[in-house]
């Protein structure tokens, strides 16, 4: 199609590493915070870092003279999360699993489909295939054979690969435990992006080795049966040893600034538009 569907693994590791930028849309959990009726003491702050949208990071980067653009998972608060980023296109979704607060943005992808598919396809879902039997249920008028809703989004599930490369940056993935369900983190370059890990697979810590910034959710210190707590999630960011360890899918119990002043060097609450340059 456009080449670089054909870079190899290989040719990935022997190329010079590329910078992109990693910017949280979200940080929130399922709920968001402020949480719909809540007035405690975080849902009524005024640090705007106490803000968070439904989780979700964006990854953008130079290559073949233009911008290119992933997402991983789409959630409900999507529109809004591209709004405030300045997001015109899309080159690809990477979806972590099906929960809704990680999926329900999805029909929000359609105006900038559009945009895409003009320019010669549509834009690429990669899901394993529990997220994508529950994709094709909720959003059929999309993906069903039969569909006929002219504005329906042009995208197209793929099967996603141990390692899918896109435009010469290659995602990596890394399972992680939600309570009893595996699902998916990624890794791309000398970054990695975990979220709702309530159990990190032995296995998985080789794949998390060498990194400069690593995010991880916590969702509060209280325990809860598919979150980790801020205690556990600390503990695995010294373990893997990342230069730097990023909290996310934070619930209100958490105040940006309180939370932070407890943690240790090298671990911080990520906050709604954070950027990190990353070394791709
Ligand atoms: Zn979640
Ligand atoms: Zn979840």
């Amino acid at each position: 199609m456009q080449g670089w569907e054909t870079t190899t693994s290989a040719s990935l590791e022997h190329r010079e590493r590329m910078e992109g930028l990693l910017t949280f849309l979200g940080t929130g959990t399922s709920m968001g915070v402020p949480t719909l009726g809540c007035r405690c003491a975080v849902c009524t702050s005024v640090d705007p870092h106490d803000r968070r949208l439904r989780p979700s990071v964006l990854l953008r980067w130079q290559a073949a003279g233009r911008e290119r653009v992933v997402v991983i998972d789409t959630g409900p608060d999507f529109r809004e999360q591209a709004l405030r980023a300045g997001l015109t296109r899309v080159d690809a979704v990477f979806y972590t699993h099906a929960h809704a607060d990680h999926i329900l943005g999805l029909d929000d992808l359609r105006p900038l489909s559009f945009t895409v598919f003009r320019e010669g396809g549509p834009i690429r879902l990669f899901a394993t295939p529990e997220t994508r039997a529950t994709l094709e249920h909720i959003y059929d008028y999309t993906f069903s054979p039969q569909a006929t809703y002219p504005n329906r989004a042009r995208v197209q599930l793929e099967p996603l690969a141990e390692r899918t490369p896109v435009h010469g940056v290659e995602f990596v993935r890394v399972p992680v435990m939600h309570g009893e369900m595996e699902i998916c983190g990624f890794r791309f370059g000398r970054a990695a992006y975990l979220t709702d890990v309530s159990g990190i697979p032995e296995e998985s810590f080789a794949l998390l080795e060498g990194l400069d910034h690593l995010v991880l959710s916590a969702l509060r210190h209280k325990p809860h049966p598919s979150h980790c707590t801020v205690e556990q999630a600390v503990g695995w960011a010294e373990r893997i040893g990342a230069k730097h360890t990023w909290l996310t899918h934070i619930a209100h119990e958490l105040g940006h600034e309180a939370a932070n002043r407890a943690l240790p060097p090298g671990v911080r609450l990520a906050y709604d538009g954070q950027t990190l340059p990353v070394s791709l």
